[in-house]
């Protein structure tokens, strides 16, 4: 064995690089992520790759190759140095988009509406598991004390997990994420973090990425992270996506945002977002702790009874952008901006 001290060190002029190819996979009703390694000559763009479709549930075992396109690199803030984060969207071997593909998708509407210059911000809200338990409640049962104190609340009694929390924020600026700020929740063990404002697209693949990192950082610590949209039944906030959307037009004008609040309410609607807004919707919609019930579409000025708030600041401004407070935790953010878009800027546009 080579004593520890003898091995040399890497050349400074780095030979190869790691791209940590990222994509999301055929689970349902909730997709999960996937990765893996490729080693890449120094200066080379990372290429179309390939993967076993028959594993992740996005292919028959006899016909299983699938192919990842990669769409968003970004530096690898987990490796360091010259290693990268390669999302990736999955096609067909004809390089047709997979039917699992939401991105696709989510790129059309967006091009179609570009010149409306749709802006996201979602705010993802996660809890932190240890085993079978939410961290933070008591190993062998019970429940910590009732909701109150831990809503952004600091100290070793209200916040658990704040290390993982920090190490995110840091990961996810390393690696250029459009991050916008952190906060404790409501229910002990329970976090979030926003990505935004940008663009639909951008807006997506930003969190996808942020996703997979929360989940490879809380790896190291034996956590396992659920975008769970009721991790706890009973007296316990639900995780959820508040999606926070405007236009050009919004962003100049009251009437704008009446136009796209009006427009969610539309006939047909309410229920055609709802079913992309996440897996459990009713089981967190119920119309208690801070919700609308699923069912029943509404939109106010600082309401957070309502499907859609808008801000007070908003009103006083008269301009801004509108929550929609629905979407699930464990939404997919390219369907969620895909019919944002698609539902207001129709609306918008005429
Ligand atoms: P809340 O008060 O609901 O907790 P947060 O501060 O958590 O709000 O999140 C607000 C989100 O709204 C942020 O992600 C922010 O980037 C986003 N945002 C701010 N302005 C706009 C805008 N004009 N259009 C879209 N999103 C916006
Ligand atoms: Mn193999
Ligand atoms: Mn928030
Ligand atoms: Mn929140
Ligand atoms: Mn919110």
């Amino acid at each position: 064995m080579v004593p520890p001290d003898t091995i040399e060190e890497p050349a400074e002029d780095q030979v190869s690089y790691k791209a940590e190819y990222i994509w999301i996979d055929g689970t349902r009703p909730t997709a999960t992520l996937r990765s893996k390694t490729k080693i890449l000559a120094d200066g080379a763009e990372p290429p179309i790759w390939g993967f076993d479709g028959s594993s992740t549930n996005q292919a028959e075992g006899h016909a299983s190759d699938r192919v990842l396109k990669p769409v968003f690199t970004s530096p690898d803030p987990i490796r360091g140095g010259e290693n990268v984060l390669v999302l990736c969207e999955v096609e067909n071997i004809d390089f047709t988009p997979h039917e699992t593909n939401t991105r696709a998708a989510a790129v059309e509407v967006a091009e179609r509406f570009a010149a409306q210059e749709s802006w996201f911000g979602i705010e993802q809200e996660y809890t932190m598991f240890e085993g079978e338990r939410p961290l933070g409640f008591p190993e062998g049962g019970g429940f910590p004390g009732p909701q109150g104190p831990y809503y952004c609340g600091v100290g070793a009694s209200n916040i658990v997990g704040r290390e993982i929390v920090e190490k995110h924020l840091d990961a996810c600026l390393a690696a250029g994420l459009a991050i916008s700020g952190i906060n404790a929740e409501v229910m002990p063990g329970q976090w979030e973090f926003q990505i935004g404002p940008v663009g639909p697209v951008e807006t997506a693949d930003h969190l996808w990425v942020a996703r997979w990192l929360l989940h490879r950082i809380a790896e190291d610590y034996g956590v396992t992270i659920s975008f769970g949209a009721k991790p706890v039944k009973g007296d316990w906030n639900g995780a959820g996506a508040h999606t926070n959307f405007s236009t050009k037009a919004m962003r100049e004008g009251y009437e704008a945002i009446i136009t796209a609040c009006e427009s969610l309410g539309a006939e047909g609607k309410p229920l055609e977002h709802v079913s992309v807004y996440g897996d459990g919707i009713q089981d967190r919609l119920t119309g208690l702790h801070e919700t609308a019930p699923w069912n029943k579409y509404s939109y106010g000025v600082s309401n957070r009874g309502a499907s859609v708030r808008i801000p007070w600041q908003v009103e006083v401004d008269q301009k801004g952008y509108i929550e929609d407070r629905r979407p699930n935790a464990n939404c997919d953010p390219y369907s969620v901006t895909r019919v944002i878009v698609d539902t207001c800027c129709t609306a918008l546009e005429k």
